[in-house]
């Protein structure tokens, strides 16, 4: 059950806002700043709070830019701008200031830069979209402890009427000190139409979805729409999505970015010819490398019929010019390399075995780039299965093989 809140005992707590930049949070945002009567504080106790991911389309910047930023300033309202430091972690402060001048939307650290290293694509694990956790929620939970230091603080989220189940699972993680509110649900009964009607009055343009380029999670049904007008605007950004497949698709055929669809097929289907061209463009100008990479999929824990963990290990063996690339891994695969229908060369060296615990082995030829992983047990666990379930196969490619 998510709590009222019109006149709160804690009013005299400071308060911050989450901004995500998006339908919701902007309309909470401009009615606070535009109607005193709509909130219960005054301006002076509120933060605005926003994590950068990096990846944010061009028109996010120029909305916020042109309406939201010109709010700020007049009302003398805190916004702060903070992205993640590293791929080890820790926040970087990119603003903070009452007088904001512009939207800082890169950082030190970007997520597409984490995902072309890893050669995957945004992916849910423990339930949990890792990409929004590291790129903004540690970076958000980060901020907030240095500022607060586990005292009490007011944390507005900007959910909509029809998202009452996100709601309460962000109630539930409920960290020393954070009080959630979420006035869309609790006090407005706002939903997304209305937030986007409501920004269309005040603004005279519609609000755009604010997401990474190549978000897979705001593509859905309605999502997808906007997507595809946002790559249309913006070519460079869908080109990026399908740079980022591309390398994923490589390393793992089941990686299309959205789900049954890829990004690839996307802009085919609705004559992006700009965004493929540009994506052409990129591969052209790319190193190559051809990629070992090896898989165990193990039996679930409480079903062995059942896949559970996929533990992967990618081993880079050359990289040079695409030509060499690709004939060093002809020749490792000995004439077995094969292009599939999204432009992907990979040679299946061990398909992937039935039942579980299942192994796999594939060369894969792919943008220069994605550094090596294998966890400390791989080594041991791929001998013994590789011993057990397909001794027939070779258990590695190297050069030197
Ligand atoms: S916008 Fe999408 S891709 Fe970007 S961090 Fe959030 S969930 Fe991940």
């Amino acid at each position: 059950m998510i709590h009222s809140n019109p006149v709160r005992p804690d009013a005299e707590l400071p308060i911050v806002m989450s901004y995500g930049m998006g339908l919701d949070s902007a309309s909470i945002l401009t009615r606070w700043l535009t109607e005193p009567a709509s909130r219960n504080f005054p301006l002076s106790r509120l933060t605005v709070l926003t994590a950068m991911t990096g990846d944010e389309p061009d028109v996010t910047r120029r909305l916020n830019e042109d309406h939201l930023l010109p709010l700020l300033r007049r009302t003398g309202t805190r916004f702060v701008q903070v992205g993640r430091t590293s791929q080890q972690g820790g926040h970087t402060v990119l603003d903070d200031s009452r007088d904001p001048k512009k939207l800082i939307m890169r950082g030190p650290w970007r997520l597409s830069d984490e995902l072309r290293a890893s050669g995957t694509v945004p992916q849910i694990a423990a339930k949990r979209r890792l990409c929004s956790w590291r790129a903004k929620g540690e970076v958000l939970d980060g901020w907030l402890a240095d500022e607060f230091s586990g005292q009490p603080f007011r944390h507005v989220l900007g959910f909509a009427a029809e998202e009452v189940r996100r709601a309460e699972r962000d109630e539930g993680f409920t960290a020393t000190g954070r009080l959630p509110e979420y006035p869309l649900i609790d006090d407005w009964g706002w939903d997304r139409h209305r937030c986007d009607q409501y920004l269309l009055d005040q603004f005279g343009e519609r609000w755009s979805r604010s997401a990474c380029g190549y978000c897979p999670f705001s593509a859905g049904r309605r999502g997808r729409a906007d997507l595809i007008e946002r790559w249309r605007a913006e070519p460079a950004v869908g080109a990026q999505a399908l740079a980022l497949e591309f390398t994923a698709l490589a390393l793992n055929p089941r990686s299309k970015l959205y789900g049954t669809v890829s990004a690839q097929d996307l802009a085919r289907t609705h004559g992006l010819t700009e965004v493929l061209a540009e994506f052409e463009q990129h591969l052209r100008r790319q190193r190559w490398s051809v990629y070992e990479v090896r898989r165990i999929i193990h039996p679930r824990r409480n079903d062995p019929t059942a896949k559970g963990a996929a533990w992967r290990s990618v081993r880079t063996e050359f990289t040079g010019h695409h030509d060499d690339a690709r004939f060093i891994l002809n020749t490792l695969a000995h004439g077995r390399a094969a292009t599939d229908e999204h432009g992907v060369t990979r040679a299946e060296i061990i398909p992937r075995t039935g039942g579980y615990p299942a192994i796999e082995m594939a060369l894969a030829l792919a943008p220069a780039g994605v550094q090596p992983k294998e966890r400390p047990a791989f080594g041991s666990w791929w001998d013994r299965l590789h011993h057990q379930i397909a001794p027939n196969h070779l258990g590695t490619v190297t050069l030197a093989a």
